[in-house]
């Protein structure tokens, strides 16, 4: 959950509706003025007095950059506190920016009560403060809040707007396991980058639980993403499923609208785009392991992209057939189903190995038996493990000893979530900066 940071004039009822709205949510309360006299040792009066505006104005920007890495706060800002534009972006990074606009008439008549250093000695200050600043506040506000009336039924308002942008801006990613997905990160830092106001989370949902879970997603998401085992699952419980994911029969994204859930398969999109940073799918050979939700839709990305022969190998012959026949449904490729014993004998052509199963992902019991067919692959071979966890699966570690050339998942999983983004924020995003911005992210976090 972001944070909900209350702006606006001393004596705006930044503090008194912070508190209630922390009480009412259930969240934490801060006050901005309260941690600069903590950090300063002394009062904020005494501030002014000893060291000047420029100082305390100092202190309140290193509180602002240490609220910035929080989630979860009602923050009560300073009057003054959007004077420096650091501030406002710091503020921002992680929080809703709630202006609350009470008239300065009414704050002027109440002032003598209050304890402001900049307006104690000239209560009419206040009208010259209202002129310099309404502005600024409006133009850094998510959500303007007129507070003029009487607090009870003003503050029920407020809730009732905040409530609607939180839980209309709520997604998650489901799965078993789960735990070791980097989506909410990724998500997160999209939504951070986009100020939008909104949350990303894990959620564990065992197969006997998925039925109940898309029932009451209906009416608390407004989207999640689907990973191992459910993409093929989910499809009987959406509403509508786009025609690319019926083809493929796997879903990884729904967007829910009005209660109803539409299914999407953004895994394709994400597979193109990250072969399109090595050398791509045209014209190669492709062996792709795994008969699931990701393999055909591993299937479908290098058809698209002409690969000039596709291999589809798995322990279920059965749905490798499957698979082939839903290709060549749509497209003139040449696609051969095979057991997974024949894995050594087609590796001697192979540009491109793609492991689509979950062997060697953590939190996975199994992994691969042999790695001797990689031994038959051609050393200008790709080894393309779609497991992003860990970064270096044994595949490609054993891959790389060999000396071929390795990826892991992770790109995919950056495009393919940028995908859903723009299916969850119904708008086109700029895939290519906010690819760098996620990667970084995930590279500091790595390193963390
Ligand atoms: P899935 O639908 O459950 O399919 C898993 C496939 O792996 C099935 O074909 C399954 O065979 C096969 N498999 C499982 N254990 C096996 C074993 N011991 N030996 C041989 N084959 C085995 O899962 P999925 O959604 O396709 O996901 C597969 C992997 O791709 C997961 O690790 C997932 O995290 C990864 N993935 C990554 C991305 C990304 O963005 N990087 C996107 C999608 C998926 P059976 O059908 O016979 O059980």
């Amino acid at each position: 959950m972001k944070n909900i940071v209350f702006i606006g004039l001393p004596g705006s009822g930044k503090s008194v509706l912070g508190k209630m709205t922390a009480s009412a949510l259930k969240m934490e309360f801060i006050d901005m003025d309260s941690l600069i006299e903590k950090k300063a040792g002394m009062t904020i009066s005494a501030v002014f007095e000893n060291f000047g505006e420029k100082y305390f104005r100092d202190i309140e920007s290193g509180v602002a950059s240490d609220l910035s890495l929080s989630f979860g706060k009602v923050i009560a800002s300073g009057g003054g506190t959007l004077l420096r534009e650091e501030n406002v972006k710091a503020l921002k990074k992680n929080g809703i920016l709630v202006f609350l606009d009470r008239n300065p008439n009414v704050i002027a008549a109440n002032i003598k009560h209050m304890k402001r250093p900049l307006l104690s000695n000239d209560p009419a200050k206040i009208f010259a403060l209202s002129q310099s600043r309404r502005n600024l506040y409006l133009d850094s506000a998510d959500l303007v809040f007129p507070n003029n009336g009487p607090l009870k039924e003003d503050f029920g308002k407020l809730i009732k707007k905040i409530s609607k942008i939180a839980e209309s801006r709520s997604f998650s990613v489901i799965g078993d396991p789960i735990s070791h997905s980097l989506s909410p990160l990724i998500h997160n830092t999209v939504f951070g980058v986009l100020n939008i106001f909104a949350n990303y989370r894990l959620c564990h949902v065992l197969s006997k639980n998925l039925k109940t879970f898309t029932q009451s997603a209906a009416y608390s998401l407004k989207g999640f993403n689907v990973t191992i085992p459910h993409k093929r699952d989910i499809l009987p419980l959406l509403d509508v499923v786009d025609e690319k994911a019926l083809l493929c029969g796997a879903v990884n994204t729904v967007v829910i609208k009005k209660s109803k859930l539409f299914g999407y398969n953004t895994d394709i999109l994400g597979l193109v785009n990250s072969l399109k940073n090595c050398e791509g799918a045209a014209q190669k050979n492709v062996i792709i392991f795994g008969t699931g939700g990701a393999a055909i839709g591993a299937a479908f990305a290098t058809a698209m992209e002409k690969a000039g022969k596709i291999t589809i190998l798995g322990r279920n012959i059965k749905s490798a057939d499957e698979i082939k026949t839903k290709i060549q449904s749509v497209y003139d490729a040449p696609v051969f189903a095979k057991d997974m014993q024949f894995l050594s004998e087609a590796a001697h052509e192979a540009d491109i190995f793609i492991n689509a199963t979950p062997l060697g992902m953590a939190g996975f019991a199994d992994d691969f038996t042999s790695f001797d067919f990689l031994k038959n692959l051609p050393k200008r071979a790709l080894v393309y493990d779609l497991v992003y966890n860990p970064a270096q699966t044994s595949l490609l570690k054993e891959a790389s000893a060999l000396g071929l050339n390795v990826k892991n998942g992770l790109d995919m999983l950056v495009y393919q979530a940028l995908a859903a983004d723009e299916l969850f924020l119904e708008t086109e995003l700029d895939i290519h900066f906010l690819y760098k911005v996620v990667k970084e992210t995930l590279s500091k976090n790595q390193n963390a």
